[in-house]
């Protein structure tokens, strides 16, 4: 595993996205090793905590007969609705005291993927001092891949943490990693120990 302490400096933030109990194995809507990001993604929080950098947490919380579920015409099986277990973060990530939730997909008539979508969060980076954006969470070829390319477009350096993150499929795993390249966002590879 990278140690955080190594990449993050002044003017950095830490997004996490979505890590969220239905998107792990059991959960509504389950990401393959979902549950693997936990332990890097806390190692990032803590190293953020510790050199007083913000830490944001994003939340699918999506209403009842939400329009991203097949039951109403989305693509995806119903998941993370508001005030259910599944929507709760994962039992062993760390939130970081004073860490900011950014809440998002509660919108009626659409969906929003990327956790820049109408939340107004390029507003509170920039009041908060952030410049670059070190991205990790689920699922990388979907939020993931949404959030950081609205980053760039909203003019952060964006970073995303690959061994924090992963794909709905490996295929598309690998086409959002090609995207991103293409899109000037920083790869944080993973390391063999
Ligand atoms: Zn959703």
């Amino acid at each position: 595993m990278r140690n955080p302490e190594e990449f993050l400096q002044m003017g950095d933030g830490l997004l996490v996205v979505d890590v969220q109990r239905d998107f792990c194995p059991g959960g509504a809507l389950p990401i393959p090793e979902g549950d693997k990001v936990v332990p890097v993604i806390n190692a990032w929080a803590e190293a953020a905590l510790k050199k007083h950098l913000p830490v944001y947490y994003s939340c699918d919380w999506h209403p009842e007969g939400h329009p991203s579920f097949k039951s109403h015409g989305g693509d995806w099986p119903k998941h993370c609705v508001q005030h259910t277990p599944g929507a709760d973060f994962c039992a062993d990530l760390f939130l970081a005291p004073a860490s900011v939730v950014v809440v998002k997909g509660v919108r009626f008539d659409q969906d929003q993927l990327s956790v820049f979508d109408q939340t107004g969060f390029a507003d509170k980076l920039r009041r908060d001092g952030v410049d670059r954006l070190w991205v990790a969470g689920l699922a990388l070829d979907v939020c993931v891949l949404e959030t950081v390319l609205d980053g760039v477009r909203s003019g952060f350096e964006v970073a995303v943490i690959v061994e924090g993150c992963r794909p709905v499929t490996p295929a598309g795993g690998q086409a959002a990693l090609a995207a991103m390249k293409g899109a000037d966002i920083y790869l944080l590879e993973e390391v063999d120990d």
